[in-house]
């Protein structure tokens, strides 16, 4: 976002440092409220006479804003007044030192233990106009526009991920022996390797061609949903049949593949859950009636 909305001294002043791994910044969307209907979020920045923001509100889920790197976190919060017709959005900047910005808890999640993910409160956090991050108003619309991209690295993880599971699980059904024969000579594990490999070739395809797209700088929206509904649903499905084929020694937590179960569970809820990608495609195939237009302007893609 820094990279598409930064002004020449915002980019100057952060990119460097995010490039050098100095520093890293956070996007915080997500709020108790607020989670798939990302338009439904109330954290507010009212404008101060002298051109300043004051932002209220709390946020939650937020990754990476807790680390001892982290600065330069990117707020989405309501510019427009309570009683305007239309709900304006915009994106602010806000250093990690600002006065009333405070970090709450880290959660403790079942998988994905090298990212902080926290609560986020904002208690009249006072930010210069300079801190603006793009128009004001067009904070939602740029913010899910650029997450295109994240949906096709979640495309990518999926596809990691399910390659992990058949490598593991082919070694395994190769080796470990049931009624006298390896396991790999039953037809039913054969089934379930055969639906990984070829799950993983077709996410893997559009994965490639989401990446393409978005190389040749075309409309990328309906394709990256598509390569993170793909990559997603198979690396979940495949890292439930590769625990199975490991029967009990996957249902121990020291299993690679149990591991891998659990990563597997976000790819299908982070950056829009399979649901949202599910209806942001539909809504490309003109599925949306204009009586539905909220749903329209403000489904979460991050
Ligand atoms: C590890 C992790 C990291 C995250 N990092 C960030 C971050 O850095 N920044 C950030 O802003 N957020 C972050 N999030 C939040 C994430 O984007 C949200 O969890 C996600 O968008 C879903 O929102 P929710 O959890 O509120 O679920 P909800 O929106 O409450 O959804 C609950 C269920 O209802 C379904 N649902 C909702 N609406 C519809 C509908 N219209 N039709 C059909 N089904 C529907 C959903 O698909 C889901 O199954 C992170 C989450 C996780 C787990």
């Amino acid at each position: 976002m820094y990279v598409e909305l930064g002004s020449a001294e915002q980019k100057r002043e952060w990119l460097p440092r995010f490039a050098r791994g100095e520093i890293t910044p956070a996007f915080a969307l997500t709020e108790p409220g607020a989670g798939s209907d990302a338009g439904g979020l109330t954290t507010s920045a009212t404008r101060q006479e002298n051109g300043d923001w004051l932002i209220k509100g709390q946020k939650i889920l937020i990754s990476n804003a807790g680390t001892d790197i982290s600065n330069g976190l990117i707020v989405m919060a309501v510019t427009s007044s309570r009683e305007a017709k239309r709900k304006e959005i915009s994106c602010f900047i806000v250093r990690r030192d600002t006065p009333g910005y405070t970090l709450g808890q880290s959660f403790e999640k079942m998988a994905w233990h090298g990212m902080d993910n926290r609560e986020l409160v904002f208690d009249d956090v006072l930010v210069p106009d300079s801190a603006r991050l793009g128009p004001i108003g067009r904070g939602l619309s740029q913010a899910l526009a650029t997450l295109t991209m994240a949906r096709v690295g979640f495309a990518i993880l999926g596809v990691a991920l399910t390659r992990a599971c058949l490598e593991e699980s082919l070694s395994y059904a190769k080796t470990r022996k049931q009624f006298g024969r390896p396991i790999a000579d039953f037809q039913l594990i054969q089934a379930k390797l055969a639906d990984m490999a070829t799950g993983l070739e077709s996410a893997r395809g559009l994965a490639h061609k989401a990446i393409w797209t978005l190389e040749q700088k075309m409309d990328a929206n309906m394709i990256a949903s598509m390569a993170k509904l793909a990559g997603s649903r198979v690396a979940s499905r495949s890292a439930k049949d590769a625990l199975q084929i490991h029967g009990g020694l996957g249902f121990s937590t020291e299993a690679r593949v149990n591991r891998l179960f659990r990563e597997a569970q976000v790819l299908e809820i982070g950056d829009g859950t399979t649901e949202i990608q599910q209806l942001i495609i539909a809504r490309a195939l003109g599925c949306l009636s204009s009586t539905n237009l909220h749903a329209k302007d403000t489904m979460h893609a991050g």
